[in-house]
């Protein structure tokens, strides 16, 4: 018997032993596809030489040395090159172990900021319905993803929801892309008037949502108002891209395509591309500064934040990512990917939207094309297409829809950006197989 305690109770997983590039391989030498890098995290496949000899090399120098007491050269070297290529005026990175911690440190340095700015009454977030932010307790309360927060709803902290930018269910018939845009953004300024601005410290979003609505990016204009709208109220502007940052989307940050940055920007999974746990949260220069002119403490911090072992991982991977060329890579190979999804998948009357940017695209599942209907939550196709999708060799990442049908069940792809283009059509034949299997 394992002692291992499971995400799922009721199945017996097979033990993974092995990575070759996009595949990984079990102990009965089964190989799998990684057609979503995990949870968007591979995106350099699982056996990169530069990353797993940086690791090694660190490890030979210093494992650990707490940031209370030293920096660390990976750590200090990881920075430098992502605020080198970072949007905006970020300017200091804070780095933590993984998404939902960056999350946790984004809303309390928003919070702390707006303490030391002589600005104590600014306390509420607003968040989006549909997104995820991770399963802290904070996060989780910032997040809308009814599906993870409903058994812990008596335990999180209330915070606003407004309208995500979810064109396909939520445009009107009459209303231009432009038009909805503006219409969702301006949801935030109201909540903020709702509030009263001087009380709002933040406004938290995934610039294209991952997990709860399966790679949906923004309209055009969307981001543009809203950062105009947290310019005009003094409302701090925090991105979340733990999965669609670090090239996944065809930018290093997915915010790039929207013409602005944040204020505060949280990346994860594809910094460390699953070789190390590591995340990191960067911030506007004004905002660290205040804090170093204050009291100079953030006051927040787990054991392993800025870890060298994770840093030097994080730092092979992200030169490997711009050495590389990665990040045109993911824009061809993601457009190749687009076509043949469309190809395939476009004319199944089950299949209401195909979306996504670069190597990060979302098919939502829904019973009738015509009306949107999706299918009803007691199908289960999430479930059941993921079992199918794994019989065939492929990981992928179904999630199902909301139980009030806002949003039907969909299927999330997100490939190593290091994916030939055979590999992608061999990935869309095997989805195929499972969709057929299931629906
Ligand atoms: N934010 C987003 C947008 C995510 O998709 C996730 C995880 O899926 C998180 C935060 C939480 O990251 P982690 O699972 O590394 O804590």
């Amino acid at each position: 018997m394992s002692h291992v305690f499971p995400r799922h109770s009721h199945a017996a997983l097979p033990t993974a032993v092995g990575g070759d590039g996009c595949w990984l391989i079990d102990a009965d030498g089964k190989r799998y596809f990684d057609g979503s890098g995990g949870a968007a995290v591979s995106c350099l496949g699982h056996s990169n030489a530069r990353v797993t000899e940086a690791i090694k090399a660190q490890l030979d120098r210093i494992a650990f040395a707490h940031t209370g007491f030293f920096t660390s050269e990976p750590a200090e070297a990881l920075a430098d090159l992502l605020i080198a290529n970072a949007p905006g005026d970020l300017d200091r990175v804070y780095f933590v172990s993984g998404g939902s911690e960056a999350v946790e440190a984004a809303i309390k340095l928003a919070r702390q900021f707006h303490l030391e700015n002589g600005e104590p009454e600014r306390r509420h977030l607003i968040a989006r319905r549909q997104s995820y932010h991770g399963n802290t307790l904070g996060a989780l309360s910032a997040g809308g993803n009814e599906f993870r927060r409903a058994q812990f709803a008596p335990l999180l902290v209330g915070m606003s929801h407004i309208a995500p930018c979810y064109e396909y269910a939520e445009r009107a018939e009459d209303e231009t892309p432009e038009a909805y845009g503006q219409r969702v953004a301006n949801e935030l300024e109201a909540e903020i008037l709702r509030l009263g601005p001087e009380t709002v410290m933040a406004f938290i979003a995934e610039p294209v949502v991952g997990a709860t609505l399966g790679a949906v990016p923004a309209v055009p204009g969307y981001f543009a108002r809203v950062r105009e709208i947290c310019d005009t109220h003094g409302v701090l502007l925090i991105l979340d891209e733990v999965m669609c940052g670090m090239g996944r989307v065809g930018h290093l940050f997915a915010c790039e395509a929207e013409g602005i940055a944040p204020d505060i920007l949280c990346v994860a999974k594809g910094l460390g591309a699953g070789y190390q746990p590591i995340g990191a949260m960067l911030c506007a220069g004004r905002i660290h500064d205040t804090i170093a002119a204050g009291s100079g403490f953030f006051q927040h911090g787990h054991t392993y934040v800025g870890h060298p072992v994770a840093t030097a991982a994080g730092l092979a991977v992200v030169s490997e990512i711009l050495e590389r060329d990665l990040v045109p890579q993911v824009r061809a190979r993601g457009a190749y990917l687009e076509a043949a999804l469309r190809d395939r998948f476009g004319q199944n009357p089950h299949v209401g939207d195909i979306r996504g940017r670069g190597l990060f695209r979302g098919i939502e599942f829904v019973a009738d094309r015509e009306t949107r209907r999706p299918f009803a939550p007691t199908t289960g196709l999430a479930g059941r297409l993921k079992k199918a999708a794994f019989a065939e060799g492929l990981i992928c990442y179904p999630m199902p829809g909301t139980r009030d049908g806002r949003n039907g069940d969909h299927v999330l792809l997100a490939p190593p950006f290091i994916a030939t283009e055979a590999e992608l059509d061999g990935m869309v034949d095997r989805l195929e197989r499972a969709v057929t299997a299931v629906l």
